[in-house]
């Protein structure tokens, strides 16, 4: 017997829809790539996402056409976010910090047909447009005053006189919600590029989940400023989430440095802000060396890379800013568990919090997840044993674009997507990533993980940023070696940090020696990029021995 309730399908144009009706007088700010602070009302997104859907016809986009864009967190690639997939067609959000071969190779293969791009991209895009061989139509998102006077690209258009030619008469299609609305490729840390193709259901879903208080919560009373960028996994939903319940959106276009950002937090009256570890680190290290404080700030939400609980710390203790430390993927659109505490655990210390919070979280409704040994077999909820982390739910991939076969693997009665990493769940069903799988070090067939050692060594005054990496070694085939970036002018010796793990952990993890180094390489994400020091060091302690 069916419910005899309506059926309406869920569909990414009804979060616009409803921001015009209950929150059309809702600001969205941005900084623009032009320099200046642009501003303008839900009511006024949503007029000109209706324009720029009818220009999109008058391109030739059709439902399922895939469209293109690299472009900064603003409120163009936000009508993008809307007009594109609304209408039926395949958002597809470029990352600008991936090598020119890899965006060559990432529009080839999701046949984009038009390209949106900001004027900063201008020379990545004019040195591989002749390359792009689906792309009929370049966009530069700018007004006819800030046009270049010439270009290699050939029919160069200009986002401004596409919405000036095309009217607001627009009704939004209905149509199957399982139709594909946007499109992001993994970031290639984990091998080449794989596109995740996300449904309207599986955006419209993940939505409402991501919004609850015990999620990344957000509100109509809100101030949102995502800094994770809008060209990886739909900055985390919040353009979706934001329209959603009516708060106010400020969008730092490309000022993602410390002093730009917190000028934004304060001049916006920002409530909550969104984004990796490294950009946290800017943001800290600008607010103390400038004696400043957060005025209206309530909550970060951390993700993407481990949050160091010395992070945690400094926001919550000085600045009183809540930190949610989420853990998320490119395959899970991306939330899946969040690190709030539950009403049974408010009693306990405050260390005790702490030490919960820091950990990566209990999954959100929506999203199940469990961790297997090598042969597939359940492990058991206890905090200590650490296994591969499986996970399946509403907003997880199947299949990525175009591959053979699929990514799943059975477990039980369910297909489950396996994330690569480890983790540890305890009985309260808080996860906690010890490793990526290609990151653990092996040490005499004992995992030692990484993550630990690397928050241990950043909540040391004088350390900047530290990566652990398994290095060679002939008695134990692989030991942790330690690299560090030292805060500028401090000296910092390779005997005081190791003497610093003391206590902190079994002696046997501690790193074997310490290599200090101007930087760690970040990938496009802004996540360290291990492999590559893993390569650089992989010999260094054998060397060193011989
Ligand atoms: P890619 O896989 O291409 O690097 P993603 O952004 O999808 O891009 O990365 C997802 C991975 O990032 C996760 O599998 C996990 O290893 C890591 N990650 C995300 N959030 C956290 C977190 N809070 N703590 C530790 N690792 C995290």
């Amino acid at each position: 017997m069916n419910g005899l309730m309506q059926q309406q399908p869920l569909l990414i144009s009804s979060f616009l829809q409803n921001a015009q009706r209950h929150h059309g007088e809702q600001l969205v700010v941005s900084r623009r790539v032009e320099g200046d602070i642009h501003r303008y009302t839900y009511r006024d997104l949503a007029a000109r996402a209706r324009r720029m859907a009818n220009a999109l016809a008058g391109l030739g986009v059709k439902p399922a056409s895939r469209v293109g864009t690299m472009a900064w967190n603003g409120y163009r690639h936000l009508e993008l976010y809307y007009s594109v997939s609304g209408s039926g067609a395949v958002l597809h959000t470029l990352n600008p910090r991936l090598h020119p071969d890899q965006v060559v190779w990432i529009a080839d293969h999701a046949e984009d047909e038009v390209l949106f791009f900001d004027k900063t991209f201008l020379p990545l895009i004019e040195s591989v447009a002749s390359r792009l061989s689906t792309v009929k139509h370049f966009v530069l998102m700018v007004d006819k005053g800030h046009m270049p006077e010439q270009s290699t690209i050939a029919n160069l258009q200009c986002y401004e006189d596409l919405i000036a030619g095309a009217s607001d008469d627009y009704e939004w299609p209905v149509f199957d919600e399982n139709k594909a609305s946007s499109l992001c490729y993994t970031s290639g840390t984990t091998g080449s590029p794989k596109g995740v193709l996300y449904s309207h259901r599986s955006t419209v879903l993940h939505t409402y989940a991501s919004a609850l208080p015990d999620a990344l919560s957000v509100s109509a009373r809100d101030t949102v400023l995502p800094v994770v960028p809008m060209f990886h996994v739909n900055a985390w939903g919040f353009p979706y989430s934001a329209c959603m319940v009516g708060a106010k959106l400020v969008f730092p276009g490309p000022g993602l440095d410390g002093a730009s950002l917190y000028e934004l937090f304060e001049s916006e009256g920002v409530t909550v802000s969104a984004g990796v570890p490294t950009v946290w680190q800017g943001l800290l290290n600008h607010v103390q060396s400038n004696g400043l404080r957060f005025s209206t700030m309530k909550r970060t939400i951390i993700g993407g890379s481990a949050c160091q609980p010395s992070m945690m710390e400094t926001f919550e203790d000085t600045y009183g800013v809540q930190v949610i430390h989420a853990w998320g993927m490119t395959e899970l659109s991306p939330v899946g568990t969040v690190g709030i505490l539950k009403g049974t655990q408010l009693g306990l210390s405050r260390s005790e919090r702490r030490a919960i919070q820091a950990k990566q979280g209990r999954s959100v409704c929506g999203i199940d997840m469990k961790i297997v040994d090598v042969q597939g077999n359940d492990l058991p909820w206890d905090g200590k044993t650490a296994g591969d982390l499986l996970v399946r739910g509403h907003w997880v991939v199947q299949n990525y674009l175009k591959a053979e076969g699929s990514p799943l693997v059975q477990s039980g009665h369910h297909l489950w997507f396996p994330t690569g990493d480890v983790a540890t769940i305890d009985a309260d069903g808080f996860m906690n990533i010890t490793d990526r799988s290609k990151d653990v070090i092996k040490s005499g067939g004992e995992w030692i993980g990484s993550i630990d050692l690397e928050n241990i060594a950043m909540s040391h005054p004088d350390v900047v940023m530290a990566a652990c990496v398994g290095a060679r070694h002939p008695k134990w085939d692989e030991r942790p070696l330690l690299v560090v970036v030292r805060k500028p002018g401090s000296e910092v010796s390779r005997e005081e940090l190791l003497g610093f793990y003391e206590g902190k952990i079994a002696r046997w993890w501690t790193p074997d020696d310490i290599v200090f180094v101007d930087a760690i390489p970040l990938g496009a994400t802004g996540k360290m990029l291990k492999h590559k020091l893993r390569d650089q060091f992989w010999n260094y302690l054998t060397e060193r021995q011989d």
